[in-house]
């Protein structure tokens, strides 16, 4: 490497750490839980997992992604059009669609992925993406990567959408597809999507909602944000995960009608040209679906602890983002103090983590926490006490 080069990325690299913005991974030594061990022994509480039904260890996908490991081996070794397509695979795919009220579905490693070869595919530079400000990164990145004229809307402003929808009409566009979030990761609103189908419908535009936060544990039988606000058959694209509720191993998909899987099986270029899913995650994530779907239970809990910690959070005098999902952040504002708060909750036993710029806007800095049914009744007090105690002791309550 050039030695000027290795000198800049130097600098940018102590730029980060000067404003604060490091970010530390941090090891852990057993499952993926509503406690998690460390190096050494010590136990946490954990806050800050996409494991919002708790299925990341249980034991029946254990079993079954177990079973497919020896019956099928480590790996495909090759992408799903040359030798790569499993049995189990195109049962995923159906399972998928089925659980989304969809024709059918289509694999990919990552939601990221989806988003990535989602747009490219489907839409041409007669054709415009009018996209929710607040949208994953994997959409953005997705929408970059297509040719469609793009229009950004204010966050769930559906004044501005219809702004957005009138000018793409102006503009003479053939289609539009309006893409939004279910649930907004780092803020944890649900997306107005009855006011976004009816402006769907009014100007001509398609739907597609991307319901990685959702998907399991939203809705009835967790069907997800478009079955939860009775949307389900109005909304055209689902993009969703395999790495959060639904076993939380990886993978991620889109759900929609016959024709727009078929073309996405010809067309999509991260879909194309990467590897197929291992069959031990394709069989586990297939036996999640099933638990997710009649998992009544762990949705009871989960939001029995959501309303418990936010309340309390609430009454101990944090300022929170206001919402109804498991994903409850605690508002900061500058890093530092993000930083400082989960230093100090991990010294009392509990596991949160910091978000800040860039993964937030600047001065925006926040813990994110999320509930999951894997915690227990005594966890939620438990971190209510945690967080009361180190709030007090930095002066924000
Ligand atoms: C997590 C997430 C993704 C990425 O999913 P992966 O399967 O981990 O790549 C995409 N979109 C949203 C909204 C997410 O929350």
């Amino acid at each position: 490497m050039q030695p000027d080069f290795t000198t800049h990325i130097q600098t940018i690299l102590a730029d980060i750490e000067a404003a604060g913005l490091t970010k530390r991974e941090r090891q852990i030594t057993g499952p993926q839980g509503g406690r998690i061990a460390l190096a050494g022994g010590r136990q946490l509480v954990n806050l800050c997992a996409n494991n919002y039904l708790g299925l990341a260890d249980h034991p029946e996908i254990i079993e079954a992604a177990s079973d497919a490991l020896q019956r099928y081996g480590f790996g495909m070794a090759s992408v799903r059009f040359i030798c790569g397509t499993l049995d189990l695979h195109r049962e995923l795919e159906q399972a998928v669609a089925r659980y989304l009220g969809k024709d059918d579905a289509i694999l990919f490693a990552a939601c990221f992925d989806a988003n990535g070869g989602l747009f490219e595919t489907l839409l041409d530079a007669e054709d415009a993406i009018i996209s929710d400000s607040l949208n994953h990164a994997s959409i953005i990145d997705g929408v970059r990567l297509s040719k469609a004229k793009r229009y950004r809307f204010v966050t769930s402003d559906m004044d501005d959408l219809e702004t957005q929808l009138k000018q793409a009409v102006s503009d003479g566009v053939r289609f539009k597809l309006i893409v939004t979030d279910g649930v907004f990761s780092m803020d944890g609103h649900i997306a107005n999507l009855p006011e976004i189908c009816a402006l769907a419908e009014r100007y001509g535009a398609m739907v597609a909602v991307d319901d990685c936060h959702a998907t399991g544990h939203l809705g009835p039988q967790g069907r997800g944000t478009p079955a939860l606000t009775g949307v389900g058959n109005r909304v055209d694209i689902v993009t969703g995960t395999l790495g959060k509720t639904l076993g939380g191993a990886m993978g991620g998909f889109i759900a929609a009608s016959q024709p727009i899987i078929d073309l996405l099986r010809q067309r999509a270029r991260p879909y194309l040209f990467s590897n197929a899913l291992a069959p031990s995650v394709a069989a586990g994530s297939l036996k999640a679906i099933a638990i997710a779907e009649a998992a009544d239970d762990r949705r009871e809990k989960l939001m029995r602890h959501t309303r418990k910690f936010r309340a309390g959070l609430i009454d101990a005098g944090f300022e929170l983002l206001a919402g109804e999902t498991p994903i409850i952040p605690v508002m900061l504002g500058e890093a530092k103090l993000a930083q400082d708060l989960a230093a100090e909750l991990d010294k009392r036993g509990l596991y949160v983590a910091g978000f800040f710029f860039p993964v937030v806007p600047k001065g925006k800095a926040r813990i994110r926490t999320q509930m999951s049914a894997a915690l227990e009744d005594a966890d939620i007090d438990f971190a209510i006490g945690a967080f009361t105690e180190a709030g007090k002791q930095l002066g924000i309550i």
